[in-house]
């Protein structure tokens, strides 16, 4: 199956982001339906369907949340009057 070299970020709340799919490694199969190879017309499920695990991760380190946290975070906080 394909699979992506991606570069990402790992942020202090512990989540992992993908930034860039930055290379795709082609499997090169016929029965594969990320491929080049796999027929256009082809529309059977016993083709793989989904992309292998990243081949490499580039992975950078933030000492920020995460938006989704961020975000989480402060309308978690008790609002003052
Ligand atoms: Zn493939
Ligand atoms: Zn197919
Ligand atoms: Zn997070």
């Amino acid at each position: 199956m394909c699979q992506y070299d991606t570069s990402g970020v790992q942020y202090a709340c512990g989540h992992y982001l993908v930034t860039s799919l930055d290379r795709k490694h082609d499997c090169g199969s016929r029965y594969c339906t990320k491929s080049a190879k796999h027929p256009r017309e082809c529309r059977s499920f016993d083709c793989k369907q989904y992309y292998g695990p990243d081949l490499t991760q580039k992975t950078s380190i933030s000492t920020a949340y995460c938006n989704p946290c961020q975000e989480a975070f402060f309308s978690n906080l008790p609002r003052r009057r």
